[in-house]
């Protein structure tokens, strides 16, 4: 999965982004407001990290116009300022949880599995349908009641179309959910990852709609599982 990493400074974003890198995620670091917008408005991102002092536009101000713009992915604030009021704020702008510098590492992850899953409506780290369950923490995905382990490019993959199952996903819709800036992405790229799922899960797992893209088959649940 993507995430948008938003820190000006050089040895936090640095040793960040690396130890994201480790744990599987796509990592786009802007150091300043302004691109930390526009990579927002570009979209993609499973979450952002977004620092509050920042050059050229306060990240205060980038979560402020992103919300205002509808954009609702996650957003975890990072920040020195321990300022409670700060805190009161960046969560009535529209932040999703922040954490205070310095921080474990460890509970930065966390809490990125715990916005990114509440955001898909789920209470623990299982999204999915009754056929296809995703386990946020793990990587792990259960189909039939097989387990199998994903790597981090499956796990983003089956995770954007499992937020809405049924939806139709396109390539490049899905190319912007895996690869981060700078990555090379073959032509078939997305062919090759799908072809591999299907036989490490089972070929009706994830289905190609001819021309449109791919798709996971919606719950076959009486009730709509409460989404709205
Ligand atoms: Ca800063």
């Amino acid at each position: 999965m993507r995430v948008l990493l938003v820190e000006d400074d050089e040895m936090i974003g640095d040793s960040l982004r690396r130890a994201l890198e480790a744990n599987g995620w796509s990592v786009d670091w802007v150091k300043e407001g302004e691109l930390a917008s526009s990579a927002m408005a570009d979209g993609g991102y499973a979450c952002v990290l977004l620092d509050l002092g920042l050059p050229r536009r306060d990240g205060m101000d980038v979560l402020r116009r992103a919300r205002a713009a509808g954009d609702r992915t996650p957003v975890l604030v990072l920040t020195a300022r321990d300022g409670v009021e700060d805190r009161i704020t960046g969560l009535d702008v529209g932040a999703d949880d922040y954490l205070v510098k310095p921080y474990e590492f460890r509970e930065l992850l966390a809490r990125m599995r715990a916005v990114i899953r509440r955001r898909d409506g789920s209470a623990d780290s299982v999204i999915g349908t009754e056929a296809v369950r995703l386990d946020l923490g793990t990587r792990e995905v259960v189909v039939g009641g097989e387990r199998s382990q994903l790597s981090a490019r499956e796990f983003a993959l089956l995770h954007a179309l499992l937020e809405r199952p049924g939806a139709i996903l396109s390539r490049d819709q899905l190319e912007s959910r895996i690869y981060g800036w700078g990555e090379e992405v073959s032509s078939n790229a997305v062919d090759v990852l799908i072809h591999g799922m299907r036989r490490k899960l089972g070929a009706d797992t994830i289905r190609n709609v001819r021309g449109l893209g791919w798709r996971v088959a919606a719950a076959p649940a009486p009730d709509k599982a409460g989404r709205a």
